[in-house]
């Protein structure tokens, strides 16, 4: 009997019991679109669909209405209000002309107090409806959170945009001006090809990201040559927002194994994060200290630096604090390229100074 009982559909058995026990249920037409009940009504009884559709949906907040189901002929439902005894906690309305049967709630008691086996099923039915209803918000909490992902990459990316099409602006006037002669010319148009190249390489970095790859080539470089040509990509438009950059001592001549465009990213990022804390213009220092297997870079600006009690959650994916436009995308990525390159990065704290970030990268054996 109770295995039999676990087999069978609860709405199913419910009617076989009507039919077996001779109780009188009540019938309801609803038109198309007909609240059945609404959501805080009084859980009086549970509804047999004989032909139409129902959709089941549930307030989200204080307005939207969110679809949890739709039942149609054969189907049961607002069996929660037997079980727990409170309001509804759904509300229910015909989609298309609907006839329903009504089961009240005490004829409900009634009819399992005589059937075991419709308890069982009920339970049965309930259980799987609630696993069906968490999977379905598992789903849509996967899918709202892929949003927000996106939503936050696309504003990183608007905002790290914002940098190199500004220098792009400013060399197209100097390159169409009249009165530039041919040297200046030559020199916005030499900017402007490497601000391409530099958004290019940033959205090829963003779609490395976002695929999960993690295979990336390091090729020997001369890490002098790679710090000039550096600086003469940034200079540009850290002098737009009154910002120096200093290199206080010489780039030591190494050769490194690099994948410099990923590591341009961690240079800009840093420099744009440094000047986006010093609006009205300032410094940006940058040190070398070389030791027996690893190159130590310091990035130091003159900003007001760390909010207190933040320094340890600065490379947690996410994390942002006083920035409208943060993300907290960037530090996190600059963590990825650093120990690509198998380095490490951090960022230190000293009484009266800015923001003071250091990274390593490892000296070939
Ligand atoms: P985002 O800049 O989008 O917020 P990041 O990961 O680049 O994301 O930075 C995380 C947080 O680290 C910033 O929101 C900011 O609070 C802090 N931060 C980064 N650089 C500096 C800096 N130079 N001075 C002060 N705070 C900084």
């Amino acid at each position: 009997m109770v295995d039999s009982a676990l087999s069978i559909d609860f709405g199913a058995l419910l009617r076989a019991e009507i039919a077996r026990q001779g109780t009188v249920v009540r019938g309801r037409d609803c038109a198309a679109q007909e609240v059945i009940f609404a959501q805080g009504d009084p859980g009086d009884g549970i509804y047999l669909i004989e032909s139409g559709v129902v959709r089941i949906s549930t307030l989200m907040g204080h307005s939207n209405s969110h679809a949890l189901c739709e039942f149609g002929p054969g189907d049961f439902f607002g069996e929660m209000a037997i079980i727990n005894d409170a309001p509804r906690s759904a509300s229910a309305q015909a989609l298309e002309p609907t006839r329903l049967m009504f089961v009240a709630k005490e004829q409900v008691k009634a009819l399992m107090g005589a059937s075991p086996a419709l308890v069982l099923c009920l339970l049965q039915s309930f259980s799987r409806r609630m696993r069906d209803t968490n999977s379905h918000f598992v789903r849509e909490l996967i899918e709202t959170e892929r949003l927000s992902l996106m939503g936050r990459f696309a504003r990183s990316i608007v905002h790290d945009l914002k940098n190199p099409l500004s220098v792009i602006a400013l060399g197209a006037d100097a390159a169409a001006s009249a009165r530039a002669s041919e040297e200046l010319r030559q020199q916005a148009r030499k900017r402007i090809h490497q601000q391409v190249q530099r958004l290019t390489h940033m959205l090829n970095e963003l779609l490395r990201v976002s695929e999960g790859a993690t295979q990336h080539a390091l090729q020997p470089q001369e890490w002098r040559a790679y710090m000039a040509e550096l600086v003469e990509q940034v200079s540009d438009e850290l002098a737009v927002k009154q910002v120096e950059l200093v290199l206080c001592n010489e780039p030591p001549e190494l050769v490194l194994p690099l994948n410099v465009r990923r590591l341009d990213h961690v240079f800009f990022n840093l420099f744009n994060n440094a000047s986006d804390f010093m609006p009205k213009g300032g410094r940006i220092e940058v040190r070398f200290i070389q030791r027996e297997r690893e190159l130590e870079v310091e990035v130091r600006d003159s900003g007001p630096g760390f909010k207190p009690g933040i320094v340890q959650k600065l490379f947690t994916p996410f994390f942002t604090d006083g920035k409208p436009t943060g993300t907290g995308l960037g530090l996190s990525i600059c963590k990825n390229i650093v120990e690509d390159h198998g380095g490490r990065i951090w960022a230190r704290e000293e009484a009266g100074m800015g923001g003071i970030f250091c990274f390593t990268l490892p000296l070939p054996a």
